[in-house]
């Protein structure tokens, strides 16, 4: 892609929890119950009212889970944050081609922030921690469909790479979309 997006999109090496941003995005599983990886981090850090409000949502609309490629929103609780944005990615498969519901993670996240009105929102590398998307093409998917997705009002949107490695693949994708 050689169109540069209308919004800046910043890299980071860090913890996303550290963040301060309008939304944080969480790599959950479809259980919005807690898991290991970001997930974990989110709930440890930003304390007991993510998971309260995760729990309201299993028993209103989410009754089966949240489905892989879907999006939604709770409150922060203690995180540097107004909203924590769940979002439940593919499963690597090594026979089976599921960019697109990658994709749809990063669009429907970004939806959601966009919708609630926020202006900074931080990703973590979506489906490549406990799910093992390989790191090279997560981060070509990330940052391409961020490119394509991220219009104003939202002002930033910042990758949150939690190893040198991981921010080293999105720094070439990034850099490799934009020409
Ligand atoms: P998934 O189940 O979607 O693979 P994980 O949370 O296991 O989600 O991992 C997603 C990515 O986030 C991995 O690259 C992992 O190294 C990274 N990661 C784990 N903890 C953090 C954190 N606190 N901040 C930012 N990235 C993190």
């Amino acid at each position: 892609m050689s169109t540069p997006s209308a919004v800046p999109v910043t890299l980071v090496q860090g913890d996303i929890t550290q963040q301060s941003v309008d939304a944080i995005v969480n790599a959950a599983n479809s259980s919005l119950l807690g898991g290991g990886g970001v997930d974990g981090a989110i709930h440890r850090r930003g304390g007991p009212e993510i998971l309260a409000a995760c729990r309201e949502l299993r028993a209103s609309r989410y009754g089966k889970g949240l489905r892989t490629g879907q999006a939604v929103a709770t409150t922060a609780g203690r995180l540097d944050a107004r909203w924590v944005v769940h979002t439940v990615g593919p499963v690597w498969s090594g026979t089976e081609d599921r960019t697109a519901l990658l994709e749809s993670c990063y669009r429907e996240a970004l939806r959601v922030a966009a919708e609630l009105g926020a202006r900074t929102v931080a990703f973590p590398a979506v489906s490549t921690g406990i799910y093992g998307w390989p790191m090279d093409d997560g981060a070509r998917i990330a940052v391409r469909t961020i490119l394509a997705e991220a219009t104003p009002p939202v002002e930033e949107v910042r990758f949150v790479l939690f190893d040198a490695q991981a921010h080293l693949e999105f720094r070439k994708a990034l850099a490799e979309a934009l020409g």
